[in-house]
């Protein structure tokens, strides 16, 4: 049976200032295998890279707190890791890619230099300059970069180019774990479709588990396995991909994402949209907090906080279904 690499249980992140609270993530529960691959999908503002920094306990100091629940890298509470095993954690056994890759590199370092400096970090090995020398221009050509590249600038690059060297640093420690913010947001289709079928290859190649986070449900079904549905900082439905895209109950908003994807074998003269927007982190609505945009709302939704129906792995928080669980 394949093992569990990273649970997080109830988790609850607040943003605190004088003036207000943000409820960024609201009680989410998930769990990544070794060598599987788990995409969180939502809007901008559903609490998807609040969650992704709580794993790395990079959410910053003075205004998040973590205000309950718990999450376990390898078995152990992130929560309470000592300095030392915590930066081992980070960059070596778990690294995260971030959504711009014009804004990951440095730009007057070379990008061999660049990928050095992760190794330099985690040498737990005692590698040689030499050693150290040999994995970057190895790295290099995984993600299919000339090796001869390597004393080159970022501004030499082109976007995909830089992506595939940011995938490089990320990958040059092996990490059990890896982070995907949105990593093909800033690229151009032809670019993003190039980058996701390495990103697979590499990861089976590696053997490396994947948090994938994107808005977008192609990406989803391109490389993941396992799924959670983001909405104001909850995940209100959670499954295997075959769960979601062939399931016989969605949860609404499920629904509606799928909905406003453009299939090329439908004759829609229009996408389907989700009227309204995310709700103010500040002010939830009471009950689902889906409720103002559902166009299947009852009058329970509005007062009710909905109850989790299970069906195997599958979850939906959600009205519709209450009872079934009974
Ligand atoms: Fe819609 Fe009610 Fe279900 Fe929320 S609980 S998604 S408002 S039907």
């Amino acid at each position: 049976m394949a093992k569990e690499l990273l649970k997080i249980e109830n988790l609850n992140v607040i943003y605190k200032t004088d003036m207000e609270t943000v409820y960024a993530v609201n009680g989410i529960d998930l769990s990544i295998n070794e060598q599987e691959t788990l995409g969180l999908v939502g809007e901008t503002g559903a609490g998807k890279t609040s969650t992704a920094l709580a794993i790395l306990r990079l959410l910053p100091d003075r205004t998040a707190h973590v205000t309950d629940g718990k999450i376990y890298f390898e078995g152990q509470d992130v929560a309470e890791m000592d300095d030392a095993t915590l930066r081992a954690m980070r960059g070596g056994k778990i690294s995260m890619i971030f959504q711009d890759p014009m804004t990951s590199l440095n730009p007057v370092i070379t990008v061999g230099r660049q990928i050095a400096e992760a190794l330099v970090l985690h040498n737990t090995e005692g590698k040689t300059k030499e050693q150290i020398e040999d994995r970057v221009e190895e790295i290099l050509e995984l993600v299919g970069i000339p090796a001869s590249r390597k004393n080159d600038y970022p501004h030499q690059f082109s976007g995909g180019m830089k992506q595939r060297v940011v995938i490089a640093i990320a990958l040059s420690c092996n990490p059990k774990l890896l982070i995907a913010d949105e990593p093909t947001t800033a690229l151009d289709v032809t670019i993003q479709a190039q980058v996701l079928a390495m990103m697979n290859e590499l990861k089976e190649k590696l053997k490396t588990s994947l948090l994938m986070i994107t808005h977008d449900m192609g990406i989803i079904a391109q490389t993941c396995e396992k799924v959670g549905v983001m909405y104001a900082g909850e995940i209100i439905e959670y499954g295997s991909v075959e769960d979601l895209f062939e399931g016989k109950y969605h949860h609404p908003y499920t629904e509606g994402l799928f909905n406003s994807i453009p299939n090329i074998e439908e004759t829609r003269d229009r996408l389907e949209q989700i009227d309204g927007l995310m709700p103010d982190p500040t002010n939830l609505p009471k009950g689902c907090k889906f409720n103002p945009r559902c166009k299947k709302c009852m009058e329970i939704c509005k007062e009710k906080e909905p109850p989790v129906y299970q069906e195997g792995q599958h979850r939906i928080k959600c009205h519709l279904y209450g009872g079934m669980n009974q």
